[in-house]
């Protein structure tokens, strides 16, 4: 086994690995489960500080991005996209599948999305239906500030989807102040499940958007509207995975109990940063440093392969390098969720710093 220092997925807490093993009943027609599911959207809904509604859906991270554009895009709707990493500049071929017309907003990928220069773009240029935003795009490390970027456009009449995937509940996430329409989530980032669920909270914005589509969504699976009064018909679009829900319930337990979660990882991530930097190892990036992941340039006389390998066979480590424009240049640290405690992280450091010091 190996110790998981990876964005994603992280480490799962014993207590979570354990739900899953939970006697199942039939979540279809057992009308407990609708109420236990109905529960576990709510925990999350107040964990993300608001009473809008959140729906888990079977599926990982990315189906949660693709049902967003899926179920707000019309034909020759015009969406803005926030591109300032891999993730960020990947929203547009969900937009052009759904008949969209993907608008750029591209800066620095070292830099955060300066707030004041997009007030500057939007004078000029507001007539969007939505804009997509992500929170933390994980290939580089970068996070933008949601806090200000969604207000902003909504002060423009722009529904916002934005992508916390990586960030929300190791970065400080309030759905209501930020006035985020559409937030997606995943299991197997900082709240630390096993990969395989997705979930989105929806603003009744969002939700009259969607019911005043001219057009049918071009979709089932993606059709975010094909929940809607679920749990009054107590029918669901399709079959629930339960276990995945009883482990997802159980990390958002673990969650909620954890008071000092974000302070740990704002306290871990600066320790992250400070250690490689004292060392003459290089971060990416000038701003926007996310407390879930560090991504780190790779030194000169090593390769990224070379690292990750010496960490994985001698020192039993995961960690992950980089793709898209990123890939050989970083590698990156993963310290969200369960991979965020001090020893994980003290231990990754002194391996890495042996590995750069040998080369
Ligand atoms: C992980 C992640 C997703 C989900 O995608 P995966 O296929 O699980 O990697 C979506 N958005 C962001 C920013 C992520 O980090």
């Amino acid at each position: 086994m190996y110790k998981i220092m990876t964005p994603g997925p992280t480490q799962v807490a014993e207590n979570v690995r354990n739900a899953r093993a939970r006697e199942c009943t039939n979540p279809d027609l057992d009308m407990a489960f609708y109420d236990y599911y109905k529960e576990t959207c709510e925990l999350i809904s107040h964990l993300l500080h608001t009473d809008n509604e959140t729906l888990i859906l079977s599926g990982e991270g990315i189906l949660g991005l693709e049902a967003a554009c899926a179920s707000l895009t019309e034909h020759g709707d015009r969406v803005l996209v926030l591109d300032n990493g891999e993730y960020g500049r990947g929203f547009q071929d969900f937009v052009k599948i759904y008949g969209g017309e993907p608008v750029l907003y591209t800066t620095d990928y070292e830099e955060e999305i300066d707030v004041a220069d997009l007030e500057e773009y939007l004078k000029n240029d507001h007539a969007f239906k939505y804009a997509t935003v992500v929170h933390c795009d994980t290939p580089s490390g970068r996070l933008n500030d949601i806090s200000k970027i969604c207000p902003l456009l909504k002060q423009y009449g722009i529904l916002t989807v934005v992508d916390s995937v990586s960030a929300m509940f190791g970065e400080y996430v309030n759905v209501d102040d930020f006035k985020i329409d559409l937030l997606c989530g995943g299991s197997q980032k900082a709240v630390s499940a096993p990969p395989g669920l997705t979930f989105v909270t929806l603003s009744d914005d969002v939700k009259k958007a969607v019911r005043g589509r001219k057009t049918p969504v071009a979709s089932f699976y993606c059709n975010l509207a094909v929940f809607e009064g679920y749990y009054e018909k107590q029918w669901f679009p399709y079959t629930m995975p339960i276990s995945d829900i009883y482990g997802l319930r159980e990390a958002l337990e673990n969650i909620k109990r954890d008071t000092g979660m974000l302070e740990r990882h704002k306290r871990l991530a600066q320790k992250v940063r400070n250690t490689l930097r004292e060392n003459g190892i290089a971060l990416y990036g000038k701003s926007g440093f996310s407390n879930t992941v560090t991504a780190f340039m790779v030194p000169e006389g090593i390769t990224d392969r070379e690292i990750l390998c010496t960490l994985k066979e001698k020192y039993r480590i995961m960690l992950a390098g980089s793709f898209g424009q990123f890939a050989g240049k970083l590698v990156r640290i993963g310290h969200m969720g369960e991979n965020a405690t001090e020893e994980n992280v003290d231990e990754v450091l002194r391996a890495i710093l042996e590995i750069v010091k040998k080369r």
